[in-house]
């Protein structure tokens, strides 16, 4: 995305509601410091961010776009579906998302037992390493590695240990990612798959499921994004043209936890306000 962007977009964070490092609060002040206009707050299967984000508006000056990643999976791939705007009181997405967590909570204990196997942590060390109620993830087994000195970062924690195709791994229920996206639509939400080609993570879906998803009715692809390629990104832009569906790009800002800065990738206005059109809340302006 051009750096001249004239209204600086960031549609892909996370705070300590998830597996940022922070607080809904630190990020919106973060957000002014990098000259965001408007930055969304995703974090991983909660909307518990929200409420302090909002608060943080006025003094920061930067706008708030609501959303949640919600993990979805295909055939065992895991799919993150971004949710914009979406109503945080609809019944049969927060199920979903509350199922995920809970999945989330059991497999993150019988990864901590292996690993605590052949490295000094416990599920307590890896509870001092969240806030309370967050939606629990790998990052935050990366942190208690890392807090033990075993590790010395969640870079390496995650490219070792805790690698999906190492011995530790565990996956854990979530929705289908098809299903997801009708999921996301019924709940007034405006759904946008992030990442779709992080091959880096592991395996990502082929374009068929794409297209499905296309289908279901979503609205865009986080098409620049650090995790992709040169190559990737081209691909993706000419499936979203094919397959008549925007394009987005962001920072997936974890804080401290990852190198990604707040602002190295942003989203053009149109789509923000493409998104703003077919939500069913408004974006949250000073
Ligand atoms: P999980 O959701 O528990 O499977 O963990 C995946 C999460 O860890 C994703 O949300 C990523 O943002 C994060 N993640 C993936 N790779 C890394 C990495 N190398 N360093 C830090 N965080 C990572
Ligand atoms: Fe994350
Ligand atoms: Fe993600
Ligand atoms: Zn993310």
């Amino acid at each position: 995305m051009p750096a001249f962007e004239t209204v600086r977009v960031d549609p892909h964070t996370h705070s300590s509601a998830s597996d940022g490092t922070e607080s809904p609060a630190e990020l919106m002040r973060a957000a002014a410091a990098a000259r965001l206009d408007v930055v969304g707050l995703t974090d991983h299967d909660t909307v518990r961010g929200w409420a302090e984000a909002e608060a943080a508006v006025p003094a920061t000056g930067v706008a708030l776009l609501r959303g949640a990643e919600v993990s979805c999976q295909w055939r065992g791939v895991t799919v993150h579906l971004l949710s914009y705007l979406h109503d945080p009181a609809d019944a049969a997405l927060t199920a979903e998302m509350e199922r995920a967590r809970g999945s989330r909570e059991d497999r993150a204990r019988t990864m901590v037992e292996r690993i605590a196997e052949d490295y000094p942590i416990t599920w307590e060390s890896v509870q001092a390493q969240r806030s309370d109620d967050a939606t629990v993830g790998r990052p935050h087994i990366a942190d208690a590695l890392v807090a033990a000195g075993v590790m010395p970062d969640r870079d390496t924690a995650f490219e070792t240990v805790l690698s999906a195709r190492g011995p530790y791994y565990v996956p854990y229920h979530a929705p289908d990612a098809v299903e997801a996206v009708t999921l996301v639509r019924a709940a007034g939400g405006v759904p946008v798959m992030a990442h779709p080609r992080a091959g880096l993570r592991g395996r990502v879906v082929p374009d068929s499921v794409i297209a499905r998803m296309a289908e279901a009715g979503l609205a865009a692809l986080e098409i620049d994004h650090r995790d992709h390629t040169v190559g990737a990104m081209e691909e993706l832009a000419a499936l979203a043209d094919r397959l008549g569906l925007a394009r987005t790009g962001s920072s997936d800002y974890h804080g401290q936890g990852k190198p990604n800065r707040l602002g190295e990738n942003l989203t053009g206005a149109a789509v923000l306000e493409l998104i703003e059109e077919q939500g069913a809340l408004p974006v949250v302006r000073p």
